[in-house]
């Protein structure tokens, strides 16, 4: 007690604080899952630790979380025996943010308060939310590898307090003295209902007043036939900290060439589409139900980061460290084993329900884009995934890439597209007049981004993907050749049609490049055509845009 330290919290600290007391007011209970969340942190860190470490102090301590509801002095202490925190430890986790960017970070998160304060929980504000229930908050920890324990404390109003606190065991005690208003969270049936509803699934006993109250077994290891409904619902609330139900879900093993369990959710909202910044990773990778990788950045690629769920391998080695991760071979194959099977499962379900995949692609269709253009790998798995508007769909309407062939003329031998800001303004241009003419079908992309997917796919099942807007386009011969007479070039004397041609290029100069007679048009006088066919002109206006 001789040595007791008062600081200041970080000012963007003050400023979370600030936010979650005041807009998650409503929604208290969640204090109790994010404490409970991060003592089961610790305690996962703590099981991987003993795997890799061999650590000797208290090691044979039970790993569980104690609750103690004291009605009588409003108090509620959450004990869990995980990895506990050093001193400094205690100040940066507890004292700052240690999100990067942390400006961005404070913005977003008052964007989600706005916006719905259950996007709140999406956020990793976790601790901060016990003030919102409690007049004092004290934190005595102690970490695992035996250095002295320390006690923090704080009323959330600005500054904390640190103090050595001998005779600890490891692990962390949170001891919470309840707000007047906030006394039912000293009754014991009150936290084990919160309990039960958000931390069901936590992998450790959660006892309070000495009985456990959770589901410990580890959901997708068990066999998918003994599985519920309503239990596969509740771990993706749990799993992904969510309110809505997930969109799809999927869940398998396999033995070769990897033994997996992977529990994988798509959720039903898009909150990247919502304007709500970038999403994080969140799937989970276990070891044979030991906690790898939280979060995991290196067993899915970037551009399905909107999964949520577990993945559990017994071929990783158990005391693998989380930097070795992004080299081992055996998690690369993961990745790929992974990815080719969820885009099966997207296939399968695109298949069998097709109106609920167009919901997904409606929400989700930009990551497979992103994909497209970013991992050449799973070019052909993402490129039956596409769907787009085209001349053969009702507006509204997409077709698969694998339906247009199916649609394609005889001696066609090219997927054709064209971009535009909308349907109308597409089929109103000059660039399609011939192929409906000659009754071919063409793509709409009408997204942007869409003729980077398809530049950069190339082709698809062999054939070749090519933008209406090229110059040296060449439709397949027409079955009538009526369409021959006409061409302007065979309406007017050659002469006169280069005195026409030489006549606008005059006009325009170094507007355009070239002037030519086109057997392409149809009812319009002129079109502009790309001319090396490097980029759309879609394209070109996109990085004009980013340029500026
Ligand atoms: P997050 O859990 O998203 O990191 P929190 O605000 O919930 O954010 O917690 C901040 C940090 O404090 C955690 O990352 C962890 O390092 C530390 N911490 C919180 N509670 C505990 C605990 N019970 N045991 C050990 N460390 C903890
Ligand atoms: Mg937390």
């Amino acid at each position: 007690d001789t040595k007791v330290e008062t600081r200041q919290f970080q000012a963007e600290t003050r400023k979370v604080l600030d936010i979650v007391i005041n807009s998650l007011y409503t929604e208290r209970d969640i204090f109790v899952r994010e404490l409970v969340s991060n003592a089961a942190d610790a305690l996962e860190k703590y099981r991987h630790i003993s795997l890799t470490e061999k650590p000797e102090f208290d090691k044979d301590v039970p790993l569980e979380i104690n609750i103690d509801c004291d009605a009588k002095r409003h108090r509620l202490t959450i004990t869990d025996t995980g990895i506990g925190m050093t001193r400094e430890e205690l100040e940066t986790n507890l004292g700052t943010i240690a999100h990067s960017g942390s400006g961005k970070f404070l913005e977003e998160l008052a964007e989600a308060a706005k916006k719905d304060i259950n996007l709140i929980g999406q956020f990793g504000v976790g601790f901060y939310s016990v003030f919102m229930v409690a007049k004092r908050v004290r934190v005595q920890t102690r970490s695992w590898d035996g250095s002295e324990g320390h006690e923090w404390e704080s009323d959330g109003a600005g500054t904390y307090t640190i103090r050595e606190c001998p005779g600890l065991h490891r692990g962390t005690k949170i001891i919470i003295e309840l707000k007047d208003d906030a006394e039912d969270y000293a009754n014991k049936f009150t936290i084990e209902r919160i309990i039960k509803q958000y931390s069901n699934f936590v992998p450790f006993p959660i006892k309070v007043d000495g009985k456990t109250v959770n589901t410990v077994q580890a959901i997708w290891t068990r066999s998918r036939s003994e599985i519920t409904e309503e239990e596969y619902t509740e771990f993706y609330k749990f799993i992904a900290n969510a309110v809505d139900e997930p969109m799809y879900r999927l869940h398998f093993s396999t033995d070769a060439p990897l033994a997996i369990n992977a529990l994988l959710y798509v959720p039903k909202e898009n909150y990247e589409l919502m304007g709500m910044g970038r999403m994080q990773p969140a799937v989970n990778l276990y070891c044979q139900k030991v906690l790898i990788d939280q979060h995991s950045e290196h067993i899915l690629p970037e551009w399905l980061r909107f999964l949520k769920g577990v993945v559990d391998s017994e071929d990783l080695p158990l005391n693998i460290s989380r930097q070795a991760l992004q080299d081992n071979a055996l998690v690369h194959r993961l990745r790929k084993v992974l990815t080719k099977r969820f885009l099966k499962f997207l296939a399968d379900e695109a298949k069998n329900n097709p109106e609920k995949y167009a919901e997904f692609w409606k929400t989700f269709g930009i990551f497979l884009k992103e994909g497209a253009t970013s991992d050449f790998e799973y070019r052909d798995e993402i490129g039956k995934l596409l769907r787009f508007e085209s001349s053969a769909t009702e507006p509204g309407e997409m077709t698969s890439l694998d339906d247009y062939i199916d649609r394609m003329k005889e001696g066609q031998d090219a997927i054709y597209y064209i971009n535009g800001p909308s349907r109308s303004a597409v089929e109103h241009g000059p660039y399609v007049e011939m192929f409906k003419k000659r009754d071919i079908e063409i793509i709409y992309t009408l997204e942007p981004i869409d003729d980077f997917v398809l530049s950069h796919m190339g082709t698809y099942r062999d054939k070749k993907l090519v933008s209406a807007d090229r110059a040296d386009l060449r439709l397949p011969e027409a079955a009538d050749k009526e369409d021959k007479g006409e061409t302007p070039a065979e309406t007017l004397p050659e002469e006169q049609v280069k005195e026409i041609c030489s006549f606008i290029k005059e006009v325009l100069g170094d507007k355009v490049q070239e002037v030519k007679p086109s057997t392409r048009l149809v009812d319009s006088p002129a079109m502009i055509v790309n001319v090396d066919g490097l980029m759309t002109s879609s394209m070109e206006r996109v990085l004009r845009a980013t340029a500026r």
